[in-house]
């Protein structure tokens, strides 16, 4: 039976680039892909990107109200077999949306292996990758590190270069002066206590 993986890690991981090199070792071998990017991840509009310079188009730009499910069915209806889904930036899906890769996985038996963050930069869940974890067969974190040498394990956002640790969940990395720093949970919370005497 296939499965569904959730390959998890904070932002400059190499997530997109472990994408794009399952994707070519597919392609490599004759077979066929779907890559999937949710729409509301406006960075690179239908191009998967990663910071090694390499990109490729995704075939299915998800709305929130795309019915993935069907979208992979249709697709192997009309044309030839599908050998794996691959899905970028797997924390903006919907809750609906990985239900639906769960079924694309255990029904059209297809493996779905899906990149992503684990938490937001306040350390709270995006509603994507909180069902990924519960659904996916298997959970597999992709590390990097901090500036300290530690494991990353946090998401910041700075604003104009400063740590902000409020605001809403969504903001695109390099737009609206909003940047990502990935960092250990110790230099996460140190910069944040700073913030927080700072609003004092
Ligand atoms: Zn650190």
């Amino acid at each position: 039976m296939a499965k569904l993986y959730y390959r998890y890690g904070t932002m400059n991981c190499g997530k997109s680039t472990a994408l794009i090199q399952v994707d070519y070792n597919y392609r490599e071998r004759g077979m066929n892909t779907i890559i999937i990017k949710p729409g509301c991840d406006s960075k690179g509009d239908d191009k998967v990107i990663s910071r090694l310079d390499v990109h490729r188009r995704a075939d299915i730009l998800a709305s929130e109200t795309d019915d993935l499910f069907t979208m992979v069915e249709d697709r192997i209806r009309d044309k030839e077999p599908v050998h794996c889904v691959l899905v970028d930036e797997a924390q903006f899906l919907t809750r609906m949306q990985a239900d639906q890769l769960f079924k694309v996985a255990v029904i059209l038996d297809i493996p779905v292996i899906c990149y992503g963050l684990r938490t937001d930069f306040r350390m709270d869940g995006f509603p994507g990758s909180e069902r990924l974890l519960l659904l996916a067969h298997s959970i597999e974190e992709l590390k990097t590190i901090c500036k300290c040498g530690r494991k990353a394990a946090a998401n910041a956002r700075k604003m104009n270069g400063r740590f902000i640790f409020r605001g809403k969940q969504l903001a695109i990395d390099g737009m609206d002066n909003v940047t990502y720093e990935a960092l250990c949970a110790q230099c996460y919370y140190r910069y944040k206590r700073q913030a927080e005497q700072e609003m004092e």
